[in-house]
């Protein structure tokens, strides 16, 4: 199947942009073409309008300061993942790269493609959810921030506008002895997800997040794990119960199924070792 005719625009601009999508609902942005390519080739969107946003220079910087590290939205998984963007978390962000896909895909996709799809599987999502990101969002009438946790919806479902551009993503600063742990289970090494597990802690801070996803279901954060492990230490890796975890996913709405639920717990024990591990 082929898409249907639409027309395209590759404005210079994130202003050009916010006024294209203003003028045109029926438009779709266009960043890496990894995900919305295919869309449009089975027709699952049928947009009048395509907005390239791949050319504009804002989008594929970094900004850095003493508060902030913002990554632009059209920096690619390939650009995060060779280090020409500086990593603010101790080398994870690179490795998360490092496990999207296929270098194809990597070279092409976008960080801020990847987060305004929300795909439950997505490696980004888990991992900048786990991180405490926040997106920065463009509309007509100025910017707005908006927390991961919570600008999803649900699976495919956010709560960006139709005419709202993410232009960049907020890292968090980790402090020097922050950890971080990150595991993805696969039948092939380049396909999406089947589960995921993610950690982050950081004992400077008190920070200690862990991340589950998988499925079709929307990622479940943990920002007080606690109640996974046996003596309520998340520290000690040890104390991490299976059981618990899977309870803990259970109660958080994951679906029932006992092999789904196990290797959701399995890949946060695994990403746990990981951060844990010296
Ligand atoms: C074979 C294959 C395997 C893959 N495997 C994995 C995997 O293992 N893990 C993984 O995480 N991903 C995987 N992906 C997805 C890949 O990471 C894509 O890069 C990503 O999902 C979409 O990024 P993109 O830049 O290509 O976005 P596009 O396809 O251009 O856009 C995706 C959607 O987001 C919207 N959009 C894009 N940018 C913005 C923006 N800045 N503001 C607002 N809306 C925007 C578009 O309108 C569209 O609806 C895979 C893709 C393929 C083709």
């Amino acid at each position: 199947m082929k898409p249907v005719a639409f027309d395209y625009a590759r404005p210079r601009g994130i202003a050009q942009v916010l006024e294209l999508l203003d003028a045109n609902p029926a438009a779709k942005i266009l960043a890496g073409g990894q995900t919305l390519g295919p869309m449009l080739n089975l027709r699952l969107v049928q947009p009048e309008l395509l907005i390239d946003i791949t050319r504009i220079a804002e989008l594929v910087e970094v900004n850095e300061n003493d508060d902030i590290y913002a990554i632009g939205a059209c920096v690619t998984h390939a650009a995060i993942e060779d280090g020409r963007v500086r990593d603010p978390a101790n080398g994870f962000l690179r490795r998360v790269a490092s496990g999207i896909a296929y270098r194809a895909v990597r070279t092409r996709g976008t960080i801020g493609g990847s987060l305004s799809h929300a795909d439950p599987a997505a490696d980004w999502l888990s991992a900048l959810l786990v991180l405490g990101g926040e997106l920065e969002i463009a509309h007509a009438g100025g910017m707005r921030r908006a927390a991961l946790h919570g600008f999803v919806k649900g699976a495919m479902e956010t709560d960006l506008g139709a005419v709202e551009l993410v232009t960049a993503i907020h890292v968090p600063r980790g402090s020097r002895v922050a950890r971080h742990g990150f595991h993805k289970i696969c039948r092939k090494t380049g396909e999406f997800a089947e589960a995921i597990g993610a950690v982050t802690t950081d004992t400077d801070t008190g920070f200690f997040r862990m991340v589950a996803a998988g499925g079709s279901e929307q990622p479940v954060l943990f920002d007080d794990p606690k109640p996974l492990f046996k003596n309520g230490d998340p520290l000690d890796a040890g104390s991490f119960d299976m059981d618990m975890a899977m309870d803990a996913l259970r109660e958080a709405g994951m679906e029932p199924d006992e092999y789904e639920l196990r290797i959701r717990a399995v890949a946060m024990s695994r990403a746990l070792q990981e951060a844990m591990s010296p």
